[in-house]
C-alpha cells in the first residue's frame, strides 16, 4: 500500500491564527499516525495578495509548532505552466469561455436583472452573486473583436456543460480519525455557477490551482477547514474532468472568536505570533484548539 499524503496549504496573505494551527496540527498528527507524508504548500497564486514576509512568518510558526514537513515546499507562483496545461485541457473539451466583464459591469448587470425580474439574484454558498451569463452568450465575432482589441479577460468554466459531461459526483467525507468507510456526500457544483479558473492577471484561480496541485503532489487526504466544505463540489468536478484521482476529505470544525465569528487574518491579536509573544506554549495552543 502506498503512504497517505497530507498537506497544509496556507495562503501567505496574512499571519496564521488558531484556525490555521488546528488545520496544520491535525494534518501533521494524522500523517504521523498513519505513517504518511506531510507536505506544506504555499498558495500564493494570487500575487497581488501574497507577501514574502507572510510566507516567512507562516513557516516560522509551523517550525515553532513542531510540524515536520517535506522540503522544498511547493509554491504556486512557480507553477503557472501546470495550471496552463490543465486549463488547455478544459479548453480542448470546450468547457471554458473568456470573461471580459469588469467588477462594475458585473454589479450593474446583476442590479438591472434584479430590477427587471423583481427577484434577488442567486448567490453561491459563500454568498457571492453568481456570474451572469453575458460573456458565455457572447457571439463568436464579438469575442474575437475583444481579443483583437487586447481587452484583458479571465477564463470561466461553463458549469452546465461541465456537469453534463462529468455526470453524478460525490466525495468521501471522513471524521477526525479517518477511520471507517467515511460518508458519501453528493456534490452540487451547480450552486457555484460559472466559477473562475484563471484571472485576468493570474495564471489560475483557487479552484483550478488546488486540484492541479493536489493531483501533482499525490495528495490522498485533504484535511482543511469547514469553510471549504461546499467548494469540494467544484474540486470533484474539476478532478473528474481532468482525470485526476479522488482524494479523501476531512473538513474540520472552525475556531471562532468570543462572538462566534470565524477568526480573521487581519486581526493581529488573534494571530499565533501574538500568542507566542504573550508566552503561550505549543501545549497551550493544542489545548486552545481542542487537541489533546
Ligand atoms: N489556501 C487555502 C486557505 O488558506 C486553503 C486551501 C485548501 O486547503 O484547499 O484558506
Amino acid at each position: 500500500m502506498t503512504a497517505s499524503v497530507f498537506r497544509f496549504a496556507p495562503s501567505p496573505n496574512g499571519p496564521l491564527h488558531l484556525g490555521h494551527a488546528l488545520s496544520a496540527l491535525l494534518n501533521a498528527d494524522m500523517a504521523a499516525q498513519s505513517g504518511g507524508r506531510m507536505l506544506v504548500r504555499i498558495e500564493d497564486v494570487d500575487i497581488t495578495r501574497a507577501r514574502p514576509e507572510h510566507e516567512r512568518a507562516i513557516l516560522d510558526d509551523l517550525d515553532w509548532l513542531g510540524i515536520v514537513y517535506e522540503r522544498p515546499v511547493r509554491r504556486q507562483s512557480e507553477h503557472a505552466d501546470d495550471y496552463a496545461a490543465a486549463l488547455d485541457r478544459l479548453k480542448g473539451l470546450g468547457l471554458v469561455y473568456r470573461s471580459f466583464l469588469s467588477r462594475a459591469e458585473i454589479a450593474e448587470a446583476i442590479r438591472s436583472e434584479e430590477v427587471r425580474s423583481g427577484e434577488p439574484w442567486p448567490r453561491d454558498p459563500d454568498c457571492a452573486p453568481l456570474y451572469p451569463s453575458i460573456d458565455r452568450d457572447r457571439l463568436v465575432q464579438d469575442v474575437a473583436a475583444c481579443v483583437a482589441a487586447g481587452q484583458p479577460h479571465a477564463w470561466r468554466l461553463d458549469m452546465a456543460k461541465a456537469i453534463h459531461l462529468a455526470g453524478y459526483l460525490s466525495w468521501q467525507e471522513f471524521g477526525d480519525s479517518l477511520d471507517g468507510p467515511g460518508m458519501m456526500v453528493p456534490a452540487d457544483p451547480a450552486a457555484w455557477g460559472d466559477v473562475m479558473l484563471a484571472g485576468k492577471f493570474t495564471p489560475a484561480a483557487y479552484h483550478l490551482a488546488v486540484v492541479v496541485d493536489d493531483a501533482l503532489q499525490g495528495v490522498t487526504d485533504v484535511v482543511r477547514g469547514h469553510d471549504l466544505y461546499f467548494a469540494t463540489a467544484v474540486h470533484r468536478l474539476l478532478q473528474t474532468l481532468l482525470g485526476f484521482p479522488e482524494p479523501r476529505y476531512h473538513h474540520h470544525r472552525l475556531i471562532v472568536d468570543a462572538d462566534g465569528r470565524k477568526l480573521s487574518k487581519s486581526k493581529k491579536s488573534e494571530g499565533l505570533s501574538a500568542l507566542r509573544a504573550a508566552g503561550a506554549t505549543v501545549a497551550d495552543i493544542r489545548r486552545m484548539v481542542g487537541l489533546d
